[in-house]
């Protein structure tokens, strides 16, 4: 018996509910073509709308709605003239990723044929790397203060805490992905000659946990010259691993380079499966646009695409892929990338070319 996944949707706010159809269109086809049984599950909180009609932004029993998912299809969150950014966020995508213990945020950084690149020169083929996140400690705390609030001594204290259980499961997860690729390299960020007690440590656990992966070759770089070369030789780069602050601001960057943002997909993962991971676009619920059915629905596809090879469907990943490549080439296209194409015109270009 084929195995049906269980699936959450769930659109969020702004673009978010115009891309979400189009990534369920494409899932829809190419379930059809390779008979993957996928069940979903329509969810119409995490959002601002669900916000103002309750007082929060999901119902007391989300974790027992969401975890006998096996993932979460997610839209965009935030409509800040309504709600505030830090009460939508705090209140839905980062729950997710913290009670779920998302501790991979994977972010594909791909130029594609037929994409104009922000970078003078570059074709597609020069950029191809994935940005690998740690996704729930290191600077990213709440410990610290202020101690002489006020006065001319002020002093503000903000910790940053790394685990060896929390760098070595990200590290670990870096190394096996580099193994799977043809460069087989992997560049850890770093900035031991600055942040001289924790970044060391860092380095240090990237050489115990790559003793393991003999075939990767490792190249540790300062996130000052990292962030330098993503722009001005992004072909040395294969997969990359950075803390949460370096791999946050890395992560930003690397898409940026490839051209529109309407592009860039990104996983948010529990790689042993405890829990269910979630899967969006890097763009946010853009309210500048929201309501012309003109955004860019490749990154919500493409997010789709990588649910489905992290459920173990590599051929139905690749097949989503193809089809946005041959899209992205010959049309239609949104007006991010020059056209004049709708959200849904490209959505559906890109499900029957599956
Ligand atoms: P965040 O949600 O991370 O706070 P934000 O709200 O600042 O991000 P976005 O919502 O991502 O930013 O929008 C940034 C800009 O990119 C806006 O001008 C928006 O219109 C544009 N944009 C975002 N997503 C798309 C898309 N899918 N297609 C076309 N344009 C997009
Ligand atoms: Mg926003």
């Amino acid at each position: 018996m084929t195995k049906t996944y269980k699936i959450a949707a769930i659109p969020g706010d702004g673009i978010g509910k115009e891309v979400l159809p189009e990534g369920l269109r494409v899932l829809e086809a190419v379930s059809r073509r390779f008979g993957i049984q996928l069940e979903f599950t329509h969810i119409d909180w995490a959002s601002c709308d669900y916000y103002q009609k309750t007082g929060q932004m999901m119902p007391d029993d989300w974790r027992a709605q969401l975890q006998p998912m096996d993932a979460i299809y997610f839209g965009a969150v935030g409509w800040p003239a309504s709600v505030p950014d830090h009460v939508s966020l705090w209140g839905s995508l980062l729950k997710f990723r913290r009670e779920f213990d998302q501790y991979i945020n994977l972010r594909p950084v791909r130029l594609f044929e037929g994409v104009p690149c922000p970078l003078a020169g570059r074709q597609p083929g020069d950029i191809d790397y994935l940005v690998v996140r740690e996704n729930t400690e290191g600077e990213y705390t709440n410990l610290g203060g202020v101690m002489y609030g006020g006065t001319d001594r002020e002093i503000v204290i903000q910790e940053s805490v790394y685990s060896r259980f929390g760098a070595d499961r990200v590290l670990k997860y870096a190394f096996e992905l580099a193994q799977q690729r043809d460069r087989r390299h992997l560049t850890v960020a770093t900035k031991s000659n600055g942040i001289a007690i924790a970044m060391p440590w860092w380095d240090s656990r990237a050489d115990a946990v790559g003793q393991a992966y003999p075939s990767v070759t490792v190249d540790k770089q300062h996130i000052d010259i990292l962030t330098a070369r993503f722009v001005l030789q992004p072909g040395r780069f294969d997969v990359v691993v950075a803390s949460n602050l370096f791999g946050d601001i890395l992560s930003d960057l690397g898409p940026a380079t490839t051209g529109t943002i309407g592009l860039a997909p990104s996983a948010n993962l529990n790689p042993e499966r405890s829990f269910p991971s979630l899967f969006e676009p890097v763009h946010g619920s853009a309210p500048d646009i929201y309501g012309r059915n003109i955004a860019n629905p490749v990154a919500m596809i493409w997010s789709g695409a990588m649910m489905l090879q992290f459920l173990g469907h590599e051929d139905a990943h690749d097949a989503i892929l193809q089809a946005i490549e041959r899209t992205l080439i010959e049309g239609p296209r949104t007006p991010d990338l020059g056209g004049t194409a709708s959200t849904t015109d490209m959505g559906r270009a890109i499900a029957e070319r599956i």
